[in-house]
C-alpha cells in the first residue's frame, strides 16, 4: 500500500539539526612502519593481489601492497579487526578486512568478535553501532568525516516529537542513524531485515525513519500503514528508471537489480531488489552473463573480484563518504589509535536495546 504519510523537520514544532561532535583521543602510539615496494612486500602480498587482480591494474598495486603489509601485521600487534562494508574498495575488502558485509553482517560480527580494537572502515554510524554493541572495546573510524546523509537527516529530538505527533505508534529505525535516534527508538532494522522488523511489531501503524524511499519499499511489501521521514540516501536517490531503460533497451538481456534505497521508478524497473548482501547472493546464484547493480559503484568491483566471468554495467554512483576511508588512513588509525569512537554511556544502553531486538529477531 502507499505510505500514510511523510515528514521532516519543518513538519515538527521545534527541531534543530545538529552535528555529532568528533571524538579524538590517541593512547599509545607506534613508530610509522616502512611503505615501500620491496621484493618481500611483493612477495608477501602476492596471494592478496590474486584477489583482486580482475579489478586493480599490476601498475596500481605497488602503490597499495606496501600499505596491505604493513596493516595485516600492525593488526596481530594490537590484536585489531578489520570490519568492511560492501561498499568499501576492493584493496580494503579484500586485503585487509576480517570480516566484510552490510550493516546488519557487520553489527553481528561487532557483537561477538573476539579482539581489543575494532577498525569500522565503513561509515559513523556503522562505528557507533560497534561500541554500542562493544563498549568494552576500543572502536577506531580512519577518519570520523565519514558521514551518510540518512543519517544525519534526523535526530533523536526529532524522533521525540514524532511520538508526540502519533502516540502509542512505535519508530523503527534504519540503522543508518546515529546513537541518539537509535536510543529514541522502539526497534532497528537494516534493508535486509526491514520488512520482517516492521511486521513483527503486530501493530496497524509504524513510523519508519530516516529513508523515505525504504519506506515506501517496505509499505509496497506489507499490509501495515508506514508513516515516512523525508531523509534519502545521496547516493542511491540519484538512480532514475529511466536511465536503467536505456540499459535494457541496449541489451534487452541484462539483469537490473536494485537496492530499496532507490526511488519507486527505478525499483520498478529492477529484475530483483535486496539489501546490499542479498544483491551479492543474488549474482553468486544466478551468475547472469550481464547484470546491473544498481548500488554505490565499488560493490559491483569487489563482486567482479570474486566472479570475473559475469559482466557488470555499473551506473556508478560513489559514496564520498565511505570514500574518505582509504589504505593510508587505516594505517594511521593503528598507528596512533585514532580516531576513537565515543558513544555516551546512557545513551549506548538504550541504543543497544533497539539493535540487540533487531539482532535477536529470529529470522
Ligand atoms: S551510500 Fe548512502 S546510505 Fe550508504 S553511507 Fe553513503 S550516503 Fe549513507
Amino acid at each position: 500500500m502507499p505510505i500514510a504519510g511523510i515528514f521532516g523537520p519543518e513538519d515538527l514544532p521545534h527541531t534543530a539539526l545538529r552535528t555529532k561532535p568528533v571524538s579524538r583521543s590517541t593512547t599509545r602510539t607506534l613508530p610509522m612502519p616502512p611503505v615501500a615496494w620491496t621484493p618481500e612486500v611483493e612477495r608477501e602480498t602476492a596471494h592478496l593481489y590474486e584477489r583482486v587482480k580482475a579489478v586493480i591494474p599490476p601498475v596500481e598495486w605497488p602503490t597499495m601492497a606496501p600499505y596491505v603489509k604493513a596493516i595485516n601485521d600492525l593488526k596481530k600487534e594490537r590484536n585489531a579487526v578489520i570490519l568492511a562494508h560492501n561498499y568499501q574498495t576492493p584493496e580494503i575488502y579484500n586485503c585487509v578486512a576480517d570480516f566484510v558485509g552490510d550493516s546488519l553482517q557487520l553489527a553481528r560480527e561487532a557483537a561477538k568478535v573476539k579482539a581489543d580494537v575494532i577498525v569500522q572502515c565503513g561509515v559513523h554510524f556503522m562505528a557507533e553501532t560497534s561500541k554500542i554493541l562493544s563498549p568494552e572495546k576500543t572502536v577506531l573510524i580512519p577518519d570520523s568525516r565519514a558521514g551518510c546523509s540518512l543519517a544525519s537527516s534526523i535526530t533523536g529530538e526529532d524522533v521525540r516529537l514524532l511520538r508526540e505527533k502519533f502516540p502509542g505508534v512505535p519508530v523503527v529505525a534504519y540503522v543508518n542513524t546515529s546513537a541518539d535516534v537509535k536510543a529514541e527508538v522502539d526497534i532497528c532494522c537494516t534493508s535486509s531485515n526491514a520488512v520482517q522488523v516492521v511486521e513483527s511489531l503486530n501493530t496497524e501503524t509504524v513510523i519508519f525513519v530516516p529513508d523515505q524511499y525504504l519506506a515506501k519499499y517496505v509499505a509496497s511489501q506489507t499490509k501495515v500503514k508506514v508513516i515516512a521521514w523525508k531523509g534519502a540516501c545521496e547516493v542511491h536517490e540519484r538512480f532514475t528508471g529511466d536511465e536503467l531503460k536505456l540499459y535494457r533497451d541496449a541489451d534487452p538481456s541484462v539483469q537490473i537489480i536494485a537496492h530499496p534505497e532507490c526511488p519507486p521508478d527505478v525499483i520498478a524497473e529492477a529484475d530483483f531488489t535486496g539489501s546490499t548482501a542479498h544483491m551479492i547472493n543474488w549474482v553468486r546464484d544466478k551468475r547472469p552473463k550481464r547484470v546491473v547493480m544498481v548500488t554505490e559503484c565499488s560493490m559491483a568491483d569487489n563482486v567482479q573480484a570474486e566472479l570475473p566471468e559475469v559482466e557488470f554495467v555499473r551506473p556508478c554512483n560513489l559514496c564520498p563518504h565511505m570514500k574518505r576511508i582509504t589504505l593510508p588512513k587505516i594505517l594511521d588509525s593503528l598507528v596512533n589509535m585514532r580516531e576513537e569512537v565515543h558513544v555516551d554511556p546512557l545513551i549506548a544502553e538504550k541504543a543497544r536495546r533497539s539493535v540487540e531486538r533487531m539482532i535477536h529477531l529470529k529470522s
